[in-house]
């Protein structure tokens, strides 16, 4: 029996934006394992913090190497998750779910309709292509802020040396993957966790209750041991019943799995045998409570006598965590998206204007309709031909006209209002989900790959483990008009 420490929360009512939602129909009573990324999946942190860290560390870098640096600062609004990088131009984009480039910026400027059209009109955003470079997590801003900022004194000729902007883009990327493996960005955030975590009670509620359900719980990161168990302490353990700490919560523990080759090659396992990280290579199979280093999620299966649809995966990258597992192993997914808190929190907001958008737009489609006829009456007239008609030329003619001006008047009021939703939470990128009218290339992703989508771990608190996640009917084109809009 587990004794709680701490006052049994009250479940509030939970805000839209806390939902999970979901792609494919997902039984949770039919998942016996479940896998956790650790990194702002299972540990939130202030992406602000956080990547601002990243980027001074990596700003200092370049600086050493003679890139004049002062007066540049991070940005956390210059990119956003999901945008790509065009290493051939020099550019960030926003793709629809067709690849076609929606928005784009050269170096730090936003490109004008006319630069856009010129440079990708012929152009399809193709990531299996290594011209493109999707950001897959939150960790990806440092990258996309300093490549943007590297374009601009490249262009000015103020580097010390001569790039391609593919080159440009690999020397920005090596300084900030240093950051990571160097240790030294680890260490300042272990030493000032407070600053750099997000604290999330409920998460560990949400964990324990999956744990206590008979779900097998396995953490599965990329970062090394040390990180790894000073950052899950910190954010578990004073959250967890009496003395239990995060190591009970997980059957398995994996710290540098290099995903995405975890999940698609055979690489050994070493077991991690005490506090300071010492290591053993591993003879026979994983056991319970074991810490491992490196490994295969083919391994995993098969020692825990588990596959494909009987485990679900929860992370936080597009591509490592989500794609690949699914696409390689056909585990069962999870995406962590921290933004959609604010995005929905932002749609909602937007909710009476879009009313009255979809309201304008029914009324430019029907002025639209009119015109057409109105211009093909005076075509079949002037050319003579069609069924009788009593209308005379001059006053079809002027029909056109009039339609013609009211449309233009109602373009005039729908622009800035369809405007205002196209900048909703990021001024010069709009919502990570939409692109214009349409889907974003990331949304599309999360369609394919992730079975369910949620803003953070503890939304599965308020699910319980035996919540059975159903997809949306879903709505095509050709939908009656009643079913697609709900009138
Ligand atoms: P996970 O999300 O728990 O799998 O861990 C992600 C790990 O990848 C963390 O230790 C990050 O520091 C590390 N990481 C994130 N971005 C980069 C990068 O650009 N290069 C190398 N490591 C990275
Ligand atoms: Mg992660």
């Amino acid at each position: 029996m587990l004794s709680w420490a701490m006052p049994n929360p009250i479940l509030p009512e939970i805000p839209h934006g806390r939902g999970i939602f979901c792609n494919r129909t997902l039984n949770m009573r039919s998942v016996r394992a479940i896998g956790y990324d650790m990194d702002y999946t299972l540990v939130d942190y202030r992406v602000d913090a956080f990547e601002h860290m990243v980027y001074a560390q990596a700003r200092e870098r370049l600086a050493s190497e003679g890139w004049p640096m002062d007066g540049l600062a991070f940005d956390g609004l210059m990119v956003t998750r999901g945008l790509v990088i065009d290493t051939e131009l020099g550019n960030l984009v926003k793709a629809n779910r067709f690849g076609f480039v929606k928005r784009a910026m050269h170096g730090t400027r936003m490109l004008e309709f006319t630069e856009q059209r010129d440079a990708y009109a012929q152009t399809l955003v193709d990531l299996s292509d290594s011209r493109w470079v999707f950001l897959n997590t939150l960790f990806s801003l440092s990258e996309g802020c300093l490549f943007a900022q590297a374009v601009d004194l490249l262009d000015q000729g103020a580097l010390p040396r001569a790039f391609e902007y593919a080159s440009l883009y690999r020397h920005v990327r090596a300084g900030v993957d240093a950051q990571h493996i160097e240790g030294h960005l680890k260490a300042a955030i272990a030493a000032a966790p407070d600053h750099y975590v997000v604290q999330d009670p409920e998460a560990a509620l949400a964990l324990l209750d999956q744990k206590v359900a008979g779900k097998k719980l396995l953490l599965i990161t990329n970062s090394e041991w040390s990180f790894t168990s000073k950052m899950m302490a910190h954010a578990y353990d004073r959250h967890l019943p009496g003395d239990m700490t995060w190591r009970q919560l997980f059957d398995v523990v994996i710290v540098s799995a290099r995903k995405p080759v975890f999940f698609t090659e055979h690489g050994p396992f070493f077991e991690v045998v005490d506090e300071s990280g010492l290591l053993r290579p591993l003879s026979g199979p994983l056991k319970a409570g074991g810490i491992y280093l490196g490994g295969s999620a083919a391994q995993v299966e098969s020692d825990l006598g588990i596959s494909g649809d009987e485990i679900l995966y929860v992370g936080d990258h597009m591509f490592g965590d989500v794609h690949v597992s699914k696409r390689t192993l056909s585990w069962r997914t999870a995406l962590v998206l921290r933004e959609l808190e604010a995005e929905v929190a932002a749609l909602e907001g937007y909710r009476p204007i879009e009313t009255r958008l979809m309201a304008l737009m029914r009324d430019k489609q029907s002025l639209e309709s009119q015109l057409s006829q109105a211009r093909l009456t005076t075509q079949r007239l002037h050319a003579g031909y069609g069924p009788p008609s009593n209308t005379n030329p001059k006053s079809a003619e002027a029909r056109v006209h009039d339609l013609r001006n009211q449309l233009l008047a109602l373009d005039a009021v729908i622009g800035p209002l369809a405007k205002t939703g196209t900048e909703l939470t990021n001024g010069r990128w709009g919502l990570l989900t939409r692109a214009g009218n349409d889907k974003s290339h990331l949304t599309r992703q999360i369609e394919r790959y992730a079975d369910i989508y949620t803003s953070r771990v503890s939304n599965f608190l308020h699910a319980t483990p035996y919540a059975y996640f159903r997809s949306p009917r879903g709505s095509l084109p050709h939908d009656p008009a009643s079913a697609v809009t709900g009138a």
